[in-house]
C-alpha cells in the first residue's frame, strides 16, 4: 500500500496585527529527513504514522511539514506556495492508496476563509474519488461542509490541553487502512452546536462529555466521534462548536448521534467555560493566598506550592504577541517577589542580553512593543541569567495506552534568556511561543516549585504540567489580544445572533 502524508497548519487569529508569512512556517521537507537535518520525532504525528506504515510493509511518502505559530492572516502567497508544494509532491508520487493529512482546521489566508477545505478540494481533484483521504485536526477548528465533502475521515483531538495528538493519529491511521481494505465505509455528519467559547477538558463536566463520546464510539456502526470546539479568534462564517460523527456506511446514524451529542454538550454550556477572573481580582486573590501562607506556621506541603496564574489574554498560542506587560507592571508596582514569568516575546531584549552575556547588568526597555494590546514597554534594570541558543520548549503528551507521560512535542522558541528583576524571574524568547511546562524555568536554572507565584502566558496548554506543582490555578483576563471572554471579541462575520453566549435559548 502507498501512503502519502503532509502537514500544512496554523491557527489564524483574524484580529491579530501580526501577519503570517512564509518564513513564519517551520518547515521540514522529505530531503531534510533523508539527509538527517530533521527527523520524524520532531514532527508528530509523523513519527507514529511512519512507524506504523513501515511495520505493515507499506510505502510511506512524506512530503511536507509546515507549521506556523498562531498569528494573524496567512498571506496569500505563503498559503498558495505551501499548498502547491504538497500538491506537486502528490502528483510526483503517482497513484497512492491513502492520503494522511495533519492539518489545523482554523487556517485563514487572504482570499481563503477555509484553507483546509480548499486544500482538500485540490487533493481530491488529483487523487480522485477512490483514494482514502483521512485528516487529523486540532479541536480548535472551523469544521466546514467543504472539509467533510472532500475527505473520507476526519478526527479531531478530544483533549484540551492537546495531550492526545498521537492517540487520535493512531485511530485515524487504523481507520484509513480499514477503509482502504473495504472493511468499513466511513460516512460523516456534523451538528452545529451554536456555541462559541473555549472549553478545557480538565473539568468534571468535560471529562464526563469525553466519556460520553468514547462510549458512543463503542456503539455498533460508529467509527469515531469528535467535538470540534471551534476557534473563537477566527472571524469566519464557519466558526463555532460542532459535533462530528463518523459511522460505517450509515448517514442517518451519524446525523442522529451528532445531534444527540450536540444537544448534550449544549446543555453543559453554562459550566464548561473558563472560570476567568479580571486581572485585579486574580492578582489580589493570588497575592492574598501567598501572604496568608507566609503568616502561617502550619501551612501544609500542598499550600507551600506556587500559585499559578494563566495570563490567557496574551497567549501566543491563540495569536497574541506574547509581549504584554500589564501583569509584570502590577507585580513591580506592588513589590511582589519570588515570582517566575514565562514566556515573554522580545527578540531585541534577547539580543541585548546575548551581547552582554550571563551575569551582566542591563537597563532595558522591556515588552509592550507589538500593538496597543501589549500595554506599555517597561524600563527596568535586570541581571542576565542563563542564555540558550535555539531553545526547544517541551509540551508533555500522554500515552493513551498507559496514561503515563510519553514523548513530548518539541516547540522551537529561538534564542531564549532568563532575566532577573526585583525578585521576578522572566523567561524571554526570540520566537513567540506559549508556555507549556515548568521545564521552561528548570532549563534556565530556576526552580519553579520554590516560587510563590508563576505567571504563564497560555490559555490552557500549561495546565497538564503546571497543575501538579500548583497550590491553585487561576485563569486571568488581563487586557490583551486574545480576551478569554468571547463577548469582548469584535466579530464582523460570525453570526452571533443565534449563538450562545449571545443568546441562551434551547436548541431547536
Ligand atoms: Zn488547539
Amino acid at each position: 500500500m502507498k501512503i502519502f502524508s503532509a502537514c500544512l497548519a496554523t491557527e489564524t487569529n483574524t484580529f491579530s496585527p501580526i501577519p503570517t508569512g512564509q518564513n513564519d512556517f517551520f518547515t521540514v521537507l522529505n530531503d531534510d529527513i533523508v539527509i538527517g537535518a530533521h527527523n520524524f520525532d520532531e514532527i508528530p504525528p509523523f513519527a507514529l504514522w511512519h512507524k506504523k506504515a513501515l511495520a505493515r510493509g507499506d510505502e510511506f511518502i512524506f512530503s511536507l511539514f509546515a507549521f506556523a505559530q498562531p498569528s494573524g492572516l496567512t498571506t496569500k502567497t505563503a498559503y498558495q506556495t505551501l499548498r502547491d508544494e504538497v500538491l506537486t509532491e502528490l502528483q510526483i508520487a503517482g497513484p497512492v492508496d491513502i492520503v494522511l493529512l495533519y492539518l489545523h482546521g482554523a487556517m485563514v489566508a487572504n482570499g481563503y476563509d477555509d484553507c483546509e477545505g480548499d486544500l482538500l478540494y485540490k487533493v481530491r481533484s488529483i487523487v480522485g474519488p477512490e483514494v482514502v483521504i483521512a485528516v487529523e485536526l486540532d479541536l480548535h477548528c472551523h469544521l466546514s461542509e467543504q472539509m467533510l465533502k472532500q475527505s473520507d475521515i476526519i478526527i479531531t483531538f478530544k483533549e484540551y490541553p492537546h495531550v492526545d495528538i498521537d492517540a487520535r493519529a493512531e485511530e485515524l491511521f487504523n481507520l484509513a487502512i480499514d477503509t482502504q481494505q473495504k472493511k468499513c465505509g466511513p460516512t460523516m455528519a456534523m451538528y452545529d452546536c451554536h456555541m462559541m467559547g473555549m472549553y478545557p477538558t480538565t473539568t468534571r463536566e468535560m471529562r464526563g462529555f469525553i466519556a460520553a463520546m468514547t462510549e458512543a464510539e463503542q456503539q455498533e456502526g460508529v467509527l469515531s466521534v469528535s467535538f470540534a470546539h471551534g476557534f473563537p479568534f477566527g472571524d469566519v462564517p464557519e466558526a463555532g462548536g460542532k459535533i462530528l460523527v463518523v459511522t460505517d456506511n450509515n448517514i442517518p446514524l451519524a446525523k442522529s448521534l451528532a445531534k444527540t451529542l450536540g444537544r448534550q454538550v449544549f446543555a453543559l454550556r453554562h459550566g464548561i467555560g473558563f472560570p476567568t477572573l479580571p486581572q485585579e481580582e486574580a492578582m489580589t486573590r493570588a497575592t492574598s493566598a501567598i501572604a496568608l501562607r507566609g503568616c502561617s506556621t502550619t501551612a501544609n506541603e500542598s499550600e507551600q506550592k506556587p500559585v499559578v496564574i494563566a495570563d490567557q489574554s496574551d497567549n501566543p498560542g491563540g495569536g497574541a504577541p506574547g509581549d504584554a506587560t500589564y501583569t509584570l507592571a502590577w507585580l513591580l508596582e506592588h513589590h511582589i517577589q519570588n515570582v517566575g514569568m514565562a514566556i515573554f516575546y522580545d527578540p531585541q531584549v534577547v539580543r541585548l542580553a546575548q551581547a552582554a552575556g550571563e551575569g551582566a547588568q542591563l537597563s532595558i526597555r522591556f515588552g509592550g512593543k507589538l500593538g496597543v494590546t501589549s500595554g506599555s514597554p517597561l524600563d527596568i534594570d535586570v541581571t542576565v541569567g542563563m542564555i540558550k541558543e535555539n531553545y526547544q520548549h517541551r509540551f508533555p503528551q500522554i500515552d493513551p495506552a498507559t496514561c503515563q507521560e510519553s514523548k513530548p512535542v518539541y516547540w522551537p522558541v529561538g534564542d531564549t534568556v532568563a532575566l532577573h528583576c526585583q525578585g521576578i524571574d522572566l523567561i524571554v524568547s526570540s520566537e513567540r511561543s506559549q508556555c507549556f511546562s515548568p521545564c521552561i524555568f528548570g532549563d534556565f536554572g530556576i526552580t519553579a516549585k520554590e516560587k510563590s507565584l508563576l505567571v504563564v502566558k497560555s490559555i490552557q496548554h500549561f495546565y497538564g504540567a503546571f497543575a501538579p506543582i500548583a497550590s491553585e490555578v487561576i485563569y486571568m483576563a488581563a487586557p490583551g489580544a486574545v480576551p478569554p471572554i468571547v463577548q469582548q471579541i469584535p466579530y464582523k462575520r460570525v453570526n452571533t445572533g443565534d449563538m450562545y453566549p449571545w443568546i441562551d435559548s434551547p436548541l431547536l
